[in-house]
């Protein structure tokens, strides 16, 4: 006899319609037979020969079942054992005064757990052949007989469609239930692969990455981070937002207090970008940082915590300050020559009454030209380039001349270079006045004028344009030179800014004419602005706003 647990997962097995240990689906169909053996027993004369015939039938799938579970017999022969048990219980049925006739939903069952619809089939066709030919032979074609052969039909019709209805319905679960658990590991074996790829980015990555979590509470923290906390908290860090430590502001010596801290502002679930923070006891040894936060938040919308990026620019700044540094030292240099020919200049064309007329124009063009010489040194000194903007000489300004008079200037230079300029002001013809500084809207125009000869290849065309628009000036310098990429396009009034082109052909130049410029027009309530195409050529548009005609006194 197999053990309980033996039977259970023959059962189980024959659900899912794995391989069947027989042994428990005939165990199960033995228990009515034997109690049914020992109670034929008792009165001896009810053994009779049917009943010793079922018996011997009954224990051919008996020994089968044994028989294929010990791999003496192949298994393909299972589907007999059931057939043979109904055969069995035909024949029991044939004997008097038995009632195991029922226990034909045993096999019954089995046949539609183990093979579905063809084991509905099979009982259905045994049960007839086993049950109603003998039954009929025996009792006649009577009412009695046809009733006690279609119930026994009936039920195992019954018994065996419903387990095979339920086996399959069962089938398909597991089925389904595989497939989630396939499609679940599959899912977890990503998840581990993008923590994996995730870890190794954020381990190998040149930028301190700290997570916090909306508490402050330190989740993760990179090792380039380790390195900048080691210089910050030499005395070690608690994993907490906030925490004072050899923390600097921008300048580099003042001490940032807790409040100030970016991790700090990043609990607090600000965004920022860039913001320059020095850490390190030693000042010599300090590290310049470029700090970015962004916060995360859940799903509905809370704020979760925060991933701060920390980049080390201290090199940059140090390039920088060298670069400024370089720029203050070379502009003082230039600044006092030339304030010695613009001082002797002046004396010269004041003191000098008898001085043939061409030879004064020829000094005036230089005191003129020395003065701007002379502004653009005071710009390149000053560092914050605002400044350039804090002392304009504002009056009455008459942008036709001004630009008639770069114009003319730029001329020349542009014919050396072989290139044409002309100054369409065909639109135009009143001349337009503005309020603003003289010498600083010359200093746009020549700029604009003097770039658009530097990068035009000779043979090139120039054209500086005037006209009037919704209230404002508007001036236009269009060239057909080099152009500008789209790429670069949108940092040309970057300070220190040259295009990757001007920089390959080594043409001269530092970068600070249009961030000046633009200063200039800004200070002005004007605006400037680019379009460009590489090769083709750029405009600069220069836009200065008109006074009320009202509130302008009539020329
Ligand atoms: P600089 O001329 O000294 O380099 P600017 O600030 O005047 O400095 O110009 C910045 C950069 O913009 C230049 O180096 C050049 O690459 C680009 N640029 C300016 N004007 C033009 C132009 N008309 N055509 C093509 N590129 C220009």
């Amino acid at each position: 006899m197999p053990s309980r647990l033996t039977m259970v997962s023959g059962i189980q097995q024959l659900l899912t319609g794995e391989r069947a240990d027989p042994r428990a689906a005939q165990a199960l169909f033995l228990v009515p037979l034997v109690v049914e053996f020992f109670l034929h027993l008792l009165p001896p004369e009810s053994f009779d020969t049917d009943f010793a015939y079922g018996t011997a039938v009954a224990l051919v799938p008996t020994l089968g079942a044994v028989a294929i579970a010990r791999g003496l017999l192949a298994s393909r022969w299972t589907t007999w054992l059931p057939v043979l048990d109904i055969v069995a219980l035909g024949l029991y049925r044939m004997s008097d005064g038995t009632a195991i006739g029922v226990a034909v939903a045993f096999p019954a069952i089995w046949l539609g757990l183990q093979f579905g619809r063809r084991g509905v089939l099979v009982t259905t066709l045994t049960v007839l052949v086993c049950f109603v030919v003998p039954t009929l032979a025996k009792f006649g074609f009577t009412t009695a007989a046809f009733s006690r052969v279609a119930q026994i039909t009936l039920m195992a019709l019954i018994c065996s469609a419903a387990v095979a209805m339920t086996a399959e319905m069962w089938k398909s679960q597991v089925e389904l239930t595989r497939k989630n658990a396939a499609r679940l590991e599959h899912a977890l074996t990503d998840l581990i692969e993008q923590r994996r790829l995730t870890r190794t980015i954020v381990n190998g990555v040149d930028v301190g990455l700290v997570a916090i979590d909306e508490h402050g509470v330190y989740d993760t923290v990179n090792p380039r981070h380790r390195e900048f906390m080691r210089l910050a908290y030499p005395q070690g860090h608690a994993g907490h937002a906030g925490q004072a430590g050899f923390v600097y502001d921008e300048d580099g010596v003042t001490l940032l207090a807790s409040e100030q801290m970016p991790t700090t502002r990043a609990v607090g679930g600000e965004a920022f970008r860039d913001v320059l923070i020095w850490v390190g006891e030693e000042p010599s040894e300090r590290r310049a940082l470029a700090v970015s936060s962004t916060p995360y938040r859940r799903n509905d919308g809370e704020f979760a915590g925060a991933v701060l990026a920390y980049h080390d620019i201290t090199e940059l700044v140090q390039v920088s300050r060298v670069k400024d540094e370089f720029v203050a030292s070379v502009s003082h240099e230039l600044r006092t020559p030339l304030t010695s020919i613009i001082g002797y200049v002046d004396i010269i064309l004041e003191d000098c009454e008898d001085l043939p007329a061409d030879v004064r124009g020829y000094l005036v063009t230089v005191q003129r030209n020395a003065r701007r010489l002379h502004r653009l040194v005071d710009d390149l000194l000053s560092t914050a380039l605002h400044s350039v903007t804090k002392v304009l000489d504002i009056d009455r300004v008459s942008v036709s001349e001004l630009l008639q008079r770069s114009a003319l200037e730029a001329g020349k230079a542009a014919t050396n270079a072989g290139l044409t300029l002309e100054l369409d002001t065909s639109q135009q013809r009143e001349e337009l006045f503005v309020h603003g500084d003289s010498e600083r809207l010359a200093q746009v125009f020549d700029n604009l004028l003097s770039n658009a000869i530097k990068y035009t290849p000779r043979g090139g065309h120039i054209v500086a344009a005037l006209t009037q628009q919704d209230g404002q000036a508007v001036v236009c310098v269009q060239d057909t030179g080099r152009g500008i990429s789209p790429a670069e396009l949108g940092e040309v009034f970057t300070k220190f800014f040259r295009s990757s082109s001007v920089l390959t052909d080594a043409i001269p130049g530092i970068g600070l004419g249009l961030a000046i410029t633009k200063t200039i027009v800004d200070a002005h309530g004007g605006e400037i602005s680019v379009s460009s195409e590489l090769g083709q050529g750029t405009t600069f548009e220069v836009r200065l706003p008109l006074p009320d005609p009202r509130s302008v006194p009539a020329a």
